[in-house]
């Protein structure tokens, strides 16, 4: 068995990132989403262990302390991290992993010289249908609706260092395009359909 692929997404929050990755997993075997330690507090509906594992910020630098993490970042004033064991256990075990992070986790993956990803962000119509959207699904604060408009501006000028771009307008549409990609990046030339790796005999 040939260890999993990583995928890298990024998108700024409100633009339907979540909405599309629950549709694209359920269409795949093998594909699982990376669960990130958060300090921020859970949505409604949110279950710890699901979404995010919600930790408090003494935990989080604990972790940090101990390396347990392969990327962090603050992120709209909270610290988001994904563990180094989780990932390398669920690679090692054939499984392709998603990766839900932000622009900044995404520059530190992009940077190392042991992992290998594709890195994909998502994009939304425009401003004003993401402020539509974050106000739309009725989770945040004035105050975080705010901060997470002015964070989208800066984090949308990092979209052209990613491999490729998916603006979400029809929801459908950028389900079937992440599929694509995914499915793309499985029929890598360098490995069988099943992920094996293709071994060239008597030439
Ligand atoms: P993110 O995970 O990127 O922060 P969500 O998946 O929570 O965003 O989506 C934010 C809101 O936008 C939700 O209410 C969701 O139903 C809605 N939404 C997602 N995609 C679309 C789309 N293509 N058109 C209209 N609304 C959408
Ligand atoms: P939200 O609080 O809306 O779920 O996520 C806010 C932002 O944090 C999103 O851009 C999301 O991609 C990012 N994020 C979630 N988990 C991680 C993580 O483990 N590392 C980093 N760097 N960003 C993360």
């Amino acid at each position: 068995m040939t260890a999993g692929r990583l995928f890298v997404i990024s998108a700024p929050s409100g633009t339907g990132k979540t909405t599309i990755l629950k549709k694209v997993i359920a269409r795949f075997s093998g594909l699982v989403f990376s669960v990130s330690h958060t300090t921020r507090t859970p949505r409604p509906g949110e279950r710890d262990g699901r979404e995010y594992h919600f930790v408090s910020r003494t935990d989080f630098e604990t972790m940090l302390e101990g390396n347990q993490f392969l990327e962090w970042a603050p992120v709209h004033d909270n610290y988001y991290g994904t563990s180094r064991q989780a990932v390398a256990e669920q690679l090692q075990r054939g499984l392709d992993v998603i990766l839900d992070i932000d622009v900044q986790g995404a520059a530190i993956i992009r940077k190392s010289s042991v992992l290998e990803a594709t890195h994909i962000f998502i994009s939304p119509p425009g401003l004003v249908e993401l402020e539509h959207r974050l106000r739309g699904r009725g989770t945040e604060s004035e105050e975080s609706i705010q901060l997470r408009l002015k964070n989208a501006r800066i984090e949308m000028q990092a979209a052209d260092d990613y491999e490729y771009l998916i603006v979400n307008d029809v929801l459908d549409e950028a389900v079937d395009l992440l599929s694509a990609i995914i499915l793309a990046e499985r029929a890598r030339a360098h490995r069988l359909p099943d992920g094996s790796p293709i071994q060239l005999i008597g030439i």
